[in-house]
Protein backbone atom coordinates (compact mmCIF):
# COMPACT_ATOMS: atom_id res chain seq x y z
CA UNK A 1 0.00 0.00 0.00
CA UNK A 2 1.04 3.70 -0.76
CA UNK A 3 2.59 5.35 2.08
CA UNK A 4 1.69 2.80 4.30
CA UNK A 5 3.26 4.16 7.40
CA UNK A 6 1.49 7.78 7.26
CA UNK A 7 -2.37 6.20 6.02
CA UNK A 8 -2.12 4.11 9.44
CA UNK A 9 -1.06 7.12 11.92
CA UNK A 10 -3.78 9.42 9.67
CA UNK A 11 -6.05 6.75 10.26
CA UNK A 12 -5.36 6.52 13.73
CA UNK A 13 -5.76 10.13 14.30
CA UNK A 14 -8.74 10.87 12.55
CA UNK A 15 -10.77 7.57 13.48
CA UNK A 16 -10.65 8.97 16.97
CA UNK A 17 -12.83 11.67 15.86
CA UNK A 18 -14.99 9.54 14.11
CA UNK A 19 -17.03 7.73 17.40
CA UNK A 20 -17.77 10.61 19.21
CA UNK A 21 -20.28 12.84 19.03
CA UNK A 22 -19.75 15.94 18.98
CA UNK A 23 -16.28 17.56 19.14
CA UNK A 24 -14.66 19.62 21.28
CA UNK A 25 -12.15 21.86 19.96
CA UNK A 26 -9.30 20.48 22.09
CA UNK A 27 -10.18 17.00 20.56
CA UNK A 28 -9.68 19.00 17.17
CA UNK A 29 -6.83 20.18 18.07
CA UNK A 30 -5.59 16.99 19.64
CA UNK A 31 -5.84 15.23 16.44
CA UNK A 32 -4.52 17.83 14.20
CA UNK A 33 -1.37 17.31 16.30
CA UNK A 34 -1.12 13.85 15.53
CA UNK A 35 -2.23 14.73 11.93
CA UNK A 36 0.99 17.08 12.33
CA UNK A 37 3.60 14.46 13.47
CA UNK A 38 2.38 11.95 10.78
CA UNK A 39 3.17 14.60 8.14
CA UNK A 40 6.57 15.26 9.90
CA UNK A 41 7.33 11.71 9.92
CA UNK A 42 6.27 11.18 6.33
CA UNK A 43 8.99 13.96 5.64
CA UNK A 44 6.68 16.11 4.13
CA UNK A 45 8.21 19.90 4.35
CA UNK A 46 7.92 21.68 7.63
CA UNK A 47 6.73 24.76 6.21
CA UNK A 48 4.31 22.60 4.23
CA UNK A 49 2.83 20.97 7.43
CA UNK A 50 2.04 24.34 9.17
CA UNK A 51 0.29 25.82 6.18
CA UNK A 52 -1.70 22.67 6.10
CA UNK A 53 -2.78 22.65 9.56
CA UNK A 54 -3.49 26.16 10.06
CA UNK A 55 -5.85 25.50 7.12
CA UNK A 56 -7.76 22.38 8.34
CA UNK A 57 -8.05 24.00 11.92
CA UNK A 58 -9.72 27.04 10.39
CA UNK A 59 -12.31 25.17 8.81
CA UNK A 60 -12.78 23.01 11.13
CA UNK A 61 -14.09 25.91 13.61
CA UNK A 62 -15.07 28.07 11.19
CA UNK A 63 -17.55 25.87 9.59
CA UNK A 64 -20.05 24.63 12.11
CA UNK A 65 -18.37 21.40 11.96
CA UNK A 66 -18.07 20.97 15.49
CA UNK A 67 -22.05 21.59 15.91
CA UNK A 68 -22.70 18.93 12.87
CA UNK A 69 -24.07 15.57 13.55
CA UNK A 70 -21.20 13.47 12.14
CA UNK A 71 -18.42 15.98 13.12
CA UNK A 72 -15.63 13.55 12.72
CA UNK A 73 -16.46 13.18 9.25
CA UNK A 74 -16.31 16.21 9.10
CA UNK A 75 -13.37 16.80 9.67
CA UNK A 76 -11.89 13.50 7.81
CA UNK A 77 -13.90 15.39 4.53
CA UNK A 78 -11.46 18.57 5.06
CA UNK A 79 -8.43 16.54 5.63
CA UNK A 80 -9.04 15.20 2.77
CA UNK A 81 -10.08 17.83 0.67
CA UNK A 82 -6.94 20.09 1.79
CA UNK A 83 -4.65 17.11 0.87
CA UNK A 84 -6.02 16.81 -2.67
CA UNK A 85 -5.67 20.92 -2.84
CA UNK A 86 -2.02 20.34 -1.44
CA UNK A 87 -1.78 17.94 -4.68
CA UNK A 88 -3.03 20.03 -7.12
CA UNK A 89 -6.78 19.86 -6.72
CA UNK A 90 -7.56 18.36 -10.24
CA UNK A 91 -5.37 16.09 -12.81
CA UNK A 92 -2.05 18.30 -14.87
CA UNK A 93 -2.52 16.84 -18.23
CA UNK A 94 0.06 16.80 -21.01
CA UNK A 95 -0.40 20.07 -23.23
CA UNK A 96 0.08 19.51 -27.03
CA UNK A 97 1.08 21.40 -29.66
CA UNK A 98 -1.43 22.59 -32.01
CA UNK A 99 0.77 21.97 -34.77
CA UNK A 100 2.66 18.61 -34.17
CA UNK A 101 5.36 17.14 -33.47
CA UNK A 102 4.61 18.02 -29.70
CA UNK A 103 8.40 18.39 -27.79
CA UNK A 104 8.54 16.93 -24.45
CA UNK A 105 11.74 17.48 -22.78
CA UNK A 106 12.96 14.64 -19.80
CA UNK A 107 15.35 16.20 -17.26
CA UNK A 108 16.15 15.57 -13.46
CA UNK A 109 19.18 13.88 -11.64
CA UNK A 110 20.86 10.49 -12.69
CA UNK A 111 19.33 7.87 -11.21
CA UNK A 112 15.91 8.92 -10.88
CA UNK A 113 14.24 7.12 -13.95
CA UNK A 114 14.47 9.76 -16.43
CA UNK A 115 15.08 7.06 -19.17
CA UNK A 116 12.95 4.05 -18.07
CA UNK A 117 10.18 6.70 -18.09
CA UNK A 118 11.05 8.33 -21.20
CA UNK A 119 10.19 5.09 -22.32
CA UNK A 120 7.19 4.31 -20.63
CA UNK A 121 5.71 7.91 -21.08
CA UNK A 122 6.35 7.45 -25.24
CA UNK A 123 4.39 3.58 -24.32
CA UNK A 124 1.82 5.52 -22.21
CA UNK A 125 0.90 8.43 -24.83
CA UNK A 126 1.05 5.93 -27.89
CA UNK A 127 -1.40 3.88 -26.05
CA UNK A 128 -3.82 6.24 -24.46
CA UNK A 129 -3.95 8.85 -27.01
CA UNK A 130 -2.90 7.30 -30.15
CA UNK A 131 0.64 9.19 -30.72
CA UNK A 132 3.39 8.14 -32.57
CA UNK A 133 6.80 9.32 -30.29
CA UNK A 134 10.49 9.13 -31.27
CA UNK A 135 12.51 9.02 -28.39
CA UNK A 136 15.60 10.93 -28.62
CA UNK A 137 19.01 9.77 -26.98
CA UNK A 138 20.94 13.07 -26.05
CA UNK A 139 22.19 11.44 -22.60
CA UNK A 140 25.90 11.38 -24.55
CA UNK A 141 27.30 10.91 -20.90
CA UNK A 142 26.12 8.07 -19.15
CA UNK A 143 27.62 4.94 -19.96
CA UNK A 144 25.10 3.03 -21.84
CA UNK A 145 22.43 5.10 -22.00
CA UNK A 146 21.99 5.58 -25.64
CA UNK A 147 22.12 1.61 -25.55
CA UNK A 148 19.32 2.05 -22.55
CA UNK A 149 16.71 3.84 -24.65
CA UNK A 150 17.56 1.69 -27.68
CA UNK A 151 16.47 -0.95 -25.93
CA UNK A 152 13.18 0.49 -24.09
CA UNK A 153 12.04 1.85 -27.33
CA UNK A 154 12.55 -1.39 -29.18
CA UNK A 155 10.61 -3.09 -26.36
CA UNK A 156 7.90 -1.05 -26.89
CA UNK A 157 7.67 -0.79 -30.49
CA UNK A 158 8.90 2.97 -30.74
CA UNK A 159 11.70 4.10 -32.92
CA UNK A 160 14.78 5.68 -31.22
CA UNK A 161 16.63 8.48 -32.60
CA UNK A 162 20.68 8.66 -31.32
CA UNK A 163 23.70 10.48 -33.07
CA UNK A 164 26.50 8.59 -30.80
CA UNK A 165 27.96 9.82 -27.68
CA UNK A 166 29.84 12.59 -30.19
CA UNK A 167 27.69 15.18 -31.32
CA UNK A 168 26.25 17.85 -28.62
CA UNK A 169 23.17 17.38 -27.07
CA UNK A 170 21.86 20.68 -29.04
CA UNK A 171 22.09 19.43 -32.32
CA UNK A 172 21.24 15.92 -31.44
CA UNK A 173 17.45 17.16 -30.19
CA UNK A 174 17.11 19.46 -33.49
CA UNK A 175 18.12 16.66 -35.67
CA UNK A 176 15.83 14.26 -33.90
CA UNK A 177 12.94 16.65 -34.34
CA UNK A 178 13.72 17.08 -37.99
CA UNK A 179 13.80 13.61 -38.33
CA UNK A 180 10.01 13.33 -36.48
CA UNK A 181 8.47 15.54 -38.83
CA UNK A 182 10.29 13.58 -41.77
CA UNK A 183 8.87 10.33 -40.50
CA UNK A 184 5.61 11.46 -39.24
CA UNK A 185 6.27 11.24 -35.60
CA UNK A 186 3.41 13.67 -33.85
CA UNK A 187 5.60 13.47 -30.17
CA UNK A 188 9.24 14.19 -29.69
CA UNK A 189 10.67 12.84 -26.38
CA UNK A 190 14.08 14.32 -25.61
CA UNK A 191 16.11 12.21 -23.26
CA UNK A 192 18.55 14.71 -21.56
CA UNK A 193 21.31 14.29 -19.44
CA UNK A 194 21.18 13.89 -15.37
CA UNK A 195 24.06 14.37 -13.58
CA UNK A 196 25.12 13.20 -9.77
CA UNK A 197 24.36 16.35 -8.52
CA UNK A 198 23.06 19.85 -9.59
CA UNK A 199 26.08 21.27 -11.05
CA UNK A 200 26.19 24.40 -13.83
CA UNK A 201 27.48 22.77 -16.46
CA UNK A 202 24.37 20.68 -16.45
CA UNK A 203 22.12 23.19 -16.28
CA UNK A 204 24.07 25.53 -18.95
CA UNK A 205 23.77 22.51 -21.39
CA UNK A 206 19.70 22.20 -20.86
CA UNK A 207 19.32 25.67 -21.01
CA UNK A 208 20.99 25.40 -24.45
CA UNK A 209 18.74 22.36 -25.52
CA UNK A 210 15.56 24.28 -24.06
CA UNK A 211 16.27 27.74 -25.98
CA UNK A 212 17.44 25.98 -29.69
CA UNK A 213 14.75 23.34 -28.84
CA UNK A 214 11.81 25.29 -27.69
CA UNK A 215 9.97 22.30 -26.07
CA UNK A 216 6.26 22.60 -25.51
CA UNK A 217 6.58 20.69 -22.16
CA UNK A 218 9.79 20.18 -19.96
CA UNK A 219 8.99 17.17 -17.62
CA UNK A 220 11.01 17.00 -14.83
CA UNK A 221 12.07 13.47 -13.00
CA UNK A 222 12.19 13.29 -9.76
CA UNK A 223 12.61 10.24 -7.52
CA UNK A 224 10.25 9.90 -4.61
CA UNK A 225 12.51 7.93 -2.67
CA UNK A 226 14.25 10.71 -1.74
CA UNK A 227 12.05 12.46 0.58
CA UNK A 228 13.00 16.50 0.74
CA UNK A 229 16.02 15.82 -1.29
CA UNK A 230 13.53 15.35 -4.13
CA UNK A 231 12.12 18.43 -3.11
CA UNK A 232 15.01 20.63 -3.43
CA UNK A 233 15.84 19.59 -6.65
CA UNK A 234 12.83 20.25 -7.91
CA UNK A 235 13.29 24.11 -6.59
CA UNK A 236 16.33 23.80 -8.15
CA UNK A 237 15.60 22.85 -11.30
CA UNK A 238 12.85 24.98 -11.81
CA UNK A 239 14.65 27.89 -10.75
CA UNK A 240 17.48 27.11 -13.45
CA UNK A 241 15.27 26.11 -16.18
CA UNK A 242 11.71 26.40 -15.36
CA UNK A 243 9.84 23.32 -15.50
CA UNK A 244 5.89 22.35 -16.67
CA UNK A 245 5.92 19.53 -14.65
CA UNK A 246 6.92 16.52 -12.88
CA UNK A 247 7.06 12.61 -12.54
CA UNK A 248 7.28 11.38 -9.61
CA UNK A 249 8.92 7.81 -9.64
CA UNK A 250 9.33 5.05 -7.34
CA UNK A 251 6.19 5.92 -5.72
CA UNK A 252 5.94 2.00 -5.48
CA UNK A 253 8.91 1.47 -2.90
CA UNK A 254 8.92 1.84 0.08
CA UNK A 255 8.86 5.88 0.43
CA UNK A 256 7.20 7.76 3.21
CA UNK A 257 5.09 10.28 0.82
CA UNK A 258 7.05 13.91 1.77
CA UNK A 259 7.55 14.13 -1.97
CA UNK A 260 4.66 13.57 -3.35
CA UNK A 261 2.99 15.67 -0.45
CA UNK A 262 5.34 19.03 -0.65
CA UNK A 263 6.44 19.34 -4.35
CA UNK A 264 3.62 21.03 -5.53
CA UNK A 265 3.10 23.26 -2.86
CA UNK A 266 6.74 24.20 -3.00
CA UNK A 267 7.54 24.68 -6.47
CA UNK A 268 4.10 25.43 -8.04
CA UNK A 269 4.61 22.88 -10.62
CA UNK A 270 1.72 19.74 -10.81
CA UNK A 271 2.59 16.17 -10.50
CA UNK A 272 1.29 15.19 -13.98
CA UNK A 273 2.90 11.42 -13.70
CA UNK A 274 3.83 8.91 -11.17
CA UNK A 275 6.12 5.84 -11.75
CA UNK A 276 4.45 2.47 -9.81
CA UNK A 277 7.47 0.34 -10.63
CA UNK A 278 10.49 -0.62 -13.02
CA UNK A 279 7.92 -2.04 -15.72
CA UNK A 280 7.59 0.04 -18.64
CA UNK A 281 3.56 -0.05 -17.82
CA UNK A 282 3.96 1.17 -14.49
CA UNK A 283 3.51 4.74 -15.43
CA UNK A 284 -0.38 6.57 -14.37
CA UNK A 285 -1.72 9.66 -14.68
CA UNK A 286 -1.50 11.69 -11.24
CA UNK A 287 -4.74 12.24 -9.87
CA UNK A 288 -4.83 14.36 -6.59
CA UNK A 289 -8.12 13.30 -5.53
CA UNK A 290 -7.22 9.88 -5.43
CA UNK A 291 -4.34 10.04 -3.78
CA UNK A 292 -5.64 11.86 -1.35
CA UNK A 293 -8.13 9.00 -0.91
CA UNK A 294 -5.74 6.21 -0.72
CA UNK A 295 -3.68 8.10 1.56
CA UNK A 296 -6.93 8.50 3.98
CA UNK A 297 -7.91 4.83 3.26
P1 LIG B 1 18.18 7.78 -15.23
O1 LIG B 1 19.61 7.74 -14.82
O2 LIG B 1 17.47 8.92 -14.59
O3 LIG B 1 17.95 7.72 -16.69
O4 LIG B 1 17.50 6.49 -14.55
P2 LIG B 1 17.03 5.10 -15.14
O5 LIG B 1 15.92 5.25 -16.08
O6 LIG B 1 18.23 4.34 -15.62
O7 LIG B 1 16.43 4.41 -13.82
C1 LIG B 1 17.23 4.15 -12.67
C2 LIG B 1 16.65 2.93 -11.96
O8 LIG B 1 15.38 3.25 -11.40
C3 LIG B 1 16.41 1.74 -12.87
O9 LIG B 1 16.80 0.57 -12.19
C4 LIG B 1 14.90 1.77 -13.10
O10 LIG B 1 14.38 0.47 -13.36
C5 LIG B 1 14.41 2.28 -11.76
N1 LIG B 1 13.08 2.92 -11.84
C6 LIG B 1 12.67 3.93 -12.64
N2 LIG B 1 11.38 4.26 -12.38
C7 LIG B 1 10.96 3.44 -11.40
C8 LIG B 1 9.73 3.29 -10.67
O11 LIG B 1 8.72 4.00 -10.87
N3 LIG B 1 9.70 2.32 -9.70
C9 LIG B 1 10.78 1.52 -9.44
N4 LIG B 1 10.66 0.61 -8.47
N5 LIG B 1 11.96 1.65 -10.08
C10 LIG B 1 12.05 2.58 -11.05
Amino acid sequence: MIFEGLSEKLQNALGKLKGKGKLSEKDVNDAMREVKLALLEADVNFKVVKDFISKVKDRCVGQDVMESLTPGQHVIKIVNEELTSLMGTVQSRISFASKPPTIIMLVGLQGAGKTTTGGKLAGYLKKHQSKRPLLVACDIYRPAAIKQLQVVGSKLDIPVFDMGDKQNPVDIAKAGIEHAIKKGNDLVIIDTAGRLHIDEDLMNELKDVKREVKPHEILLVIDAMTGQDAVNVAENFNEALGVDGIILTKLDGDTRGGAALSVRAVTHKPIKFIGMGEKLDDLEPFHPDRMASRILG
